[in-house]
C-alpha cells in the first residue's frame, strides 16, 4: 500500500477575523507565543467600529482613559487623550498609533472580507475563504468581528430610488460631507442617531428627524483634557483600571448600594440631580441598585428624566413625543447627548413621529409619509442618513458562512438564539474562538476585550505547551453556560423590552422574537468563572 502523502502544512497557526480593538490585541498576544498569525480585515485600515462609524458626531460614551488599552505601560505613557469622551477621529488615530507602535500592520491583510470558514476534521483546521475567492488554512479561527458591526438598512420601499446622497451611519464616507444649507433627514434615534442629529443640526439648512421609538437620553458633559489634567489621569491609571476591574460592567461607574426607596424623596432627588450633572454613564450605571429591576423604582427615575426633557424642550407637544412611553429609563442602552433636546428648539429642526405618520416610501426626491390620523406629507431632501442600527451580536456571524464539524452551519446551530461555552466556544466548532461573541461580558468593551483575549491566549498557550491541536466545548458545558446566561436575565426590566440587546431587529428576518444573546451578569463574576476553568487545566473543554 502506498504511504499516505505528507499532510500539507497549514498556512497559519491562527487567523483572526477583524482588525478592531479585539483583533489588534489578539494579534499582539499571539505573536508573543511565536505563532504565525494573519488578521483578515474587510476595511482599508485598522480600527473596526472606529474605522467604520465615521458619522458626524461619533464619539465615546465611556471616558476615553477608561476605554483605551491598559496592557502596555509604555502606551499609557505615550498617548494623551484630548477629550474626556474622544470623538471618532481621535480614537481612530489612537488605534493607528497602537498598530504602528507594535508593528501590527505587517500581519494584517486589508480589503479582505471573509466570506466563509469551514472546519476540516481530518486536519483539525479551518479553511477560510475571502469574498475574492482567495483561501487560507489555519489551526485556529478567532473571530474578532464585533457585536455591533453588521449594519441594517430599514425595510422601506424605494430606498434604492433616492437620487440625493444617502448613507448608513456605519458606512459613512471617508470624505467630509457638508450639511451647510442642505435639507437633511435622519431616520433612527438610538445612540448613533442622537449623536448624528445634534451634530447635523448645527449646520443643516433644515433637519427632519424621523423617530419611531424615542430613547431616554442623558447628558454626556464632555470637555477637553488639559496637559495638567492628563498628567493627573496618567498618575491615576493603576487605580482607575483596578476600579474598572471591580465594577459591574467595567465602567468607572457602578451601582449605588442603596435602594431607591431606602432614601427620602429629597435625598433621591438630590442624588439624581447630581448624577444628571455628572460626566458619562453615572446616571445609568451608577444609580440606585434597583432601578433596572424594580418597576416602581424604574418609574420614578423615568419620571425624573421625563421632567428634565420637558424642561429642556420648549414646545411641550414635541417634548411629549421625545419621552419614551413603552420602556423605562435604562432598559435600553442610554444614549448620551450634548444639547440633544435643545436641538428641537431650533427653527431648522423638525421632529416627525412615524407612529403617527409612518414612512410609506423613500421617493427619488425624499420621503413620503402616510397616516391614519393625518394625511401624511411628502418631504424633499438632499441627504438621507440612516441611523438604523445593527443586526447585533449574532449578525456579524450570520454574514459569514461558518460551518463546523460535519458541515454544520453556525447559523442553524444558533436557530432560536446562540448557544455558547463562556461566550468563547461553540460545540461542534473546534478550534474556533470568539472575542466579544454572544454571552460574553460586554460593558466597557475594551476592558472586557483585554480579558477575553488574554483568556483565549492562555488556552492556546496551554495547548501548544501540551502538544494539543484541538479544543472544543462539551455539550454539557454549553448547556450549563447558556442556561446560566438565560437565568441571569430573568427579572431584568431590559429583557422585557425590544432592543438590539434582546435580539430584536425588525429589519432582519428571524429577529422578531426576543432571544438571550447578551450576558447580563457582572464582569467580575464572568472573569471568576473563566479563571476557574483555567485553574482546573481546562478540564471542562474537550482537548485532543
Ligand atoms: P439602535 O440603538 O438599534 O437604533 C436604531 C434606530 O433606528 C432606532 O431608533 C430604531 O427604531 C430606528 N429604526 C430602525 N429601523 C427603522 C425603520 N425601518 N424605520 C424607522 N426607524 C427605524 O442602533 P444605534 O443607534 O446604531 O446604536 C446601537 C448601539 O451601538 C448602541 O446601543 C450602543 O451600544 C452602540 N453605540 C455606541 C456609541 C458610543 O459608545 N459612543 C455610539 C453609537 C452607538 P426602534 O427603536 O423603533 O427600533
Amino acid at each position: 500500500m502506498a504511504a499516505s502523502p505528507e499532510p500539507k502544512a497549514l498556512d497559519y497557526d491562527a487567523i483572526i477575523v477583524g482588525a478592531g480593538i479585539s483583533g489588534l490585541y489578539q494579534l499582539y498576544r499571539l505573536r508573543e507565543l511565536g505563532m504565525r498569525v494573519r488578521v483578515l480585515e474587510a476595511g482599508t485600515g485598522v480600527g473596526g467600529t472606529w474605522y467604520w462609524n465615521r458619522y458626524p458626531g461619533a464619539r465615546f460614551d465611556s471616558e476615553s482613559y477608561s476605554y483605551g488599552y491598559s496592557f502596555s505601560p509604555e502606551l499609557l505613557e505615550e498617548w494623551n487623550w484630548a477629550e474626556h469622551f474622544a470623538p471618532q477621529p481621535e480614537t481612530l488615530r489612537y488605534l493607528n498609533f497602537v498598530a504602528d507602535k507594535f508593528d501590527l500592520r505587517r500581519d494584517i491583510q486589508f480589503k479582505s472580507r471573509v466570506a466563509a470558514a469551514h472546519y476540516r476534521e481530518e486536519t483539525r483546521s479551518w479553511d477560510v475563504t475571502l469574498e475574492d475567492g482567495s483561501r487560507f488554512s489555519t489551526r485556529f479561527l478567532i473571530t474578532a468581528i464585533g457585536p455591533l458591526s453588521a449594519p441594517t438598512m430599514p425595510r422601506i420601499p424605494g430606498v434604492e430610488s433616492f437620487k440625493g446622497q444617502s448613507c448608513h451611519t456605519a458606512r459613512w464616507p471617508h470624505e467630509p460631507v457638508s450639511f451647510e444649507g442642505k435639507r437633511v433627514a435622519v431616520i433612527g434615534t438610538g445612540a448613533t442617531g442622537v449623536q448624528t442629529i445634534q451634530e447635523v443640526a448645527k449646520t443643516a439648512g433644515h433637519l427632519t428627524v424621523f423617530q419611531r421609538t424615542p430613547n431616554w437620553c442623558a447628558p454626556l458633559h464632555n470637555g477637553k483634557i488639559g496637559e495638567e489634567e492628563m498628567r493627573e489621569i496618567r498618575a491615576g491609571y493603576p487605580e482607575m483600571f483596578k476600579r474598572c476591574q471591580e465594577t459591574f460592567a467595567c465602567f468607572l461607574h457602578t451601582p449605588d448600594p442603596r435602594g431607591t426607596f431606602e432614601v427620602t424623596p429629597e435625598e433621591r432627588e438630590a442624588f439624581w440631580e447630581k448624577l444628571y450633572g455628572e460626566k458619562g454613564f453615572g446616571i445609568w450605571q451608577g444609580n440606585f441598585r434597583d432601578i433596572l429591576i424594580d418597576r416602581k423604582a424604574n418609574a420614578l427615575i423615568s419620571d425624573f428624566v421625563a421632567r428634565k426633557i420637558r424642561q429642556r424642550v420648549k414646545d411641550q407637544a414635541v417634548a411629549d413625543k421625545l419621552i419614551p412611553k413603552n420602556h423605562g429609563f435604562g432598559t435600553r442602552r442610554v444614549p448620551l447627548e450634548t444639547k440633544y433636546y435643545e436641538v428641537y428648539n431650533q427653527p431648522n429642526v423638525t421632529l416627525v413621529d412615524i407612529n403617527e405618520t409612518p414612512i410609506e416610501r423613500i421617493t427619488p426626491t425624499g420621503i413620503k409619509t402616510g397616516g391614519i390620523k393625518t394625511s401624511g406629507a411628502e418631504y424633499e431632501f438632499d441627504i438621507i442618513i440612516y441611523a438604523t442600527g445593527f443586526d447585533a451580536i449574532t449578525g456579524s456571524f450570520d454574514r459569514i458562512d461558518i460551518r463546523g464539524a460535519g458541515g454544520l452551519k453556525l447559523k442553524d446551530k444558533w436557530q432560536g438564539g446562540p448557544k455558547t461555552y463562556l461566550g468563547v466556544q461553540v460545540e461542534g466548532f473546534p478550534n474556533m474562538m470568539m472575542l466579544m461573541g454572544p454571552h460574553t461580558a460586554l460593558g466597557n468593551i475594551p476592558r472586557s476585550i483585554e480579558y477575553n483575549v488574554e483568556w483565549v491566549t492562555g488556552l492556546i498557550r496551554h495547548m501548544r505547551e501540551h502538544g494539543l491541536t484541538c479544543v472544543e466545548a462539551r455539550p454539557e458545558g454549553v448547556k450549563s453556560w447558556t442556561d446560566h446566561v438565560k437565568a441571569l436575565g430573568v427579572g431584568l426590566l431590559s429583557n422585557e423590552v425590544d432592543s438590539w440587546m434582546t435580539g430584536i431587529n425588525r429589519n432582519v428576518d428571524g429577529k422578531q422574537v426576543r432571544t438571550v444573546a447578551r450576558y447580563s451578569g457582572s464582569a467580575p463574576a464572568y472573569r471568576e468563572r473563566c479563571d476557574a476553568v483555567t485553574a482546573s487545566g481546562y478540564q471542562e473543554l474537550r482537548l485532543a
